[in-house]
């Protein structure tokens, strides 16, 4: 017992800015005893949570939305020194997207969480009243990544906390200042310590979660870890979201506009240095326009600027760690070495600092290259060119994974006749990534990508166990199915299902004279 205690003493996490390598915080794993206290707490939390009621939930979101408001800036901040991305996007695509999801809550959770009659259409069961009421799991995990650290625990846990549960957080291990920024904050605006937790470890931890007595968790990550997770929950039939990879495709058709389309590659390949799981990941261009996207890609790439991430001049940052950058070396390795062209980038920076990968276009690509089959999860924008739409659709499913996908075109018809028929969980049309950003989208994929939506209404039903409550309206009234069958019993239910189902009216009027017993032969 000792010597295991004194193993998890040991696990120690560093939290380090990627721009620059210094080192943030020193932390120390939760152990696993610490993590079912953790879990334990927010249990007894929970039904004094739950009992506040939604309205006064909702009061408590308005005040988080208020307070990181206020402190938006220094949220922004918090986030570039951790996941290193441009303070531009950690406002925009983190801060902007909580408090707009929290509008969403504060606006809609009371209608949509609120009890729903169910209206009966079987005859036989009209005198019932029937009812749906959502009632929250209990103790909600969440399990996080580091590439999205604010706004994916944020929007995921304020859904679960308006809902009536409690919450034990376990961030990425490489973000972990982040989640006690969010953990500050919620507990300024109201939520009591049980309510929110951060637990502060690493994959074991998380795997402790999982297996502590929560009662449904929310995971976001990559598909590996995903598929060990659904088998841990498996094993208990603990009910999971998981939101997990993607290899985005980009399809460009025949009538796109090249400029708009070409700043919307770069700009989806690029963001958070293409460390977003909706990234695009695989760039598919008709024939005739490859060239002309292909050089405007390119010069568009070459303008962007690569540094630290708090610099205002910074268009794309460091990628978080080097286990993500040597992914990125291989991938290109096995590119080049099929015959792929570099047309910029192609390298690590190292000028500019050990986490620095550069903006990379290649060219030439083929499913048979890793970087169009593998999530490269960095700042490589892989372009190929295709012949008809029918091409163009069997390329883009032409994957394991199903996150998301963009069609580009000047025609939206057609543009949204090719998206229903991409296997994906998101298709936009002229946009890529921003669906994050819109809070009543559900967000989830479909194949490996996951299981299960976050955001706006679906993501706010995965919070919720749904009861049916029915209620006789004529209580002291036996059931006409209840026992004593026979003969009589059968020419009624004969004829009741006749009134109901028959085809011809008449068929169905003698039915109900049969059903209520007027008419008696077996005949009619
Ligand atoms: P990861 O799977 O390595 O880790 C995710 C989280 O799981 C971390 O908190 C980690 O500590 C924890 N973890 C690791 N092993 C675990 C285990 N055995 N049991 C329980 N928890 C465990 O992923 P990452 O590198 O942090 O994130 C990048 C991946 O996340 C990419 O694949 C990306 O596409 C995906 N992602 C998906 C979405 C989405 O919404 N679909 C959003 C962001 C990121």
């Amino acid at each position: 017992m000792d010597q295991q205690l004194d193993k998890e003493t040991r696990r120690k996490l560093v939290s380090v800015n990627p721009a620059t390598g210094e080192i943030l915080r020193e932390f120390q794993c939760a152990s696993e005893g610490e993590i079912r206290a953790a879990v334990g707490r927010a249990r007894a939390a929970q039904d004094a949570w739950n009992g506040l009621g939604v309205r006064r939930r909702i009061s408590v979101l308005r005040r988080f939305q208020r307070g990181l408001h206020e402190i938006k800036s220094e949220v922004a901040a918090a986030i570039t020194r951790e996941a290193g991305k441009p303070y531009a996007e950690a406002l925009v695509t983190e801060v902007l997207v909580v408090l707009d999801a929290a509008r969403f809550l504060i606006d809609k959770a009371h209608r949509l969480l609120r009890d729903e009659p169910l209206w009966h259409g079987n005859l036989a069961t009209k005198l019932k009243s029937g009812q749906l009421v959502r009632e929250p799991y209990g103790v909600v995990g969440i399990i996080s990544p580091w590439n999205y650290p604010f706004s994916i625990p944020a929007i995921e846990t304020l859904a679960a906390l308006v809902a009536g549960n409690t919450v034990v957080l376990k961030p990425s291990e490489l973000t972990s200042v982040v989640a006690l920024e969010l953990q500050a904050l919620l507990h300024a605006s109201g939520v009591p310590e049980d309510v929110f937790q951060v637990i502060v470890g690493d994959g074991a931890a998380g795997s402790a979660l999982v297996d502590a007595s929560i009662d449904k968790l929310a995971f976001t990550g990559s598909v590996a870890t995903g598929k060990r997770i659904a088998v841990a929950a498996a094993e208990r039939l603990l009910p999971v979201v998981l939101e997990l990879g993607g290899k985005d495709p980009m399809l460009v058709l025949d009538d796109a506009d090249v400029d708009v389309a070409s700043s919307a590659a770069v700009w989806g390949a690029f963001v958070n240095a293409g460390q977003a799981c909706l990234s695009v990941e695989r760039c598919y261009v008709h024939r005739s326009l490859y060239p002309s996207f292909l050089e405007a890609c390119a010069e568009k790439t070459k303008k962007l600027r690569v540094g630290n991430g708090m610099d205002p001049q910074t268009d794309v940052g460091p990628m978080v760690h080097e286990r993500q950058l040597r992914i990125v070396e291989s991938h290109l390795e096995d590119a080049k070495a099929r015959g792929a062209r570099v047309l910029v980038g192609g390298a690590r920076l190292k000028e500019v600092g050990a986490n620095f990968y550069a903006p990379t276009v290649l060219a030439d690509v083929t499913h048979d290259m890793r970087v169009m089959r593998e999530e490269t999860f960095g700042p490589v924008l892989p372009v190929m060119a295709f012949d008809d739409d029918e091409e163009a659709v069997r390329l883009a499913n032409d994957s394991e994974f199903g996150l998301a996908a963009s069609v580009w075109t000047r025609d939206r018809v057609r543009g949204e006749r090719l998206a229903r028929r991409i296997q994906a969980g998101t298709v936009m049309v002229n946009d890529v990534i921003s669906c994050f950003g819109i809070s009543e989208a559900p967000h989830g994929g479909v194949k490996a990508s996951g299981v299960g939506r976050t955001h706006g209404r679906f993501g706010l039903e995965e919070m919720v166990r749904l009861k049916y409550v029915d209620s006789d309206r004529v209580p002291g009234m036996k059931k006409v199915w209840w026992y004593g069958y026979g003969e009589k019993f059968r020419r009624q239910m004969n004829g009741f299902l006749d009134m109901q189902f028959a085809r011809s009216l008449g068929q169905r009027f003698r039915g109900a004279l049969r059903a209520s017993g007027i008419l008696r032969s077996k005949k009619l």
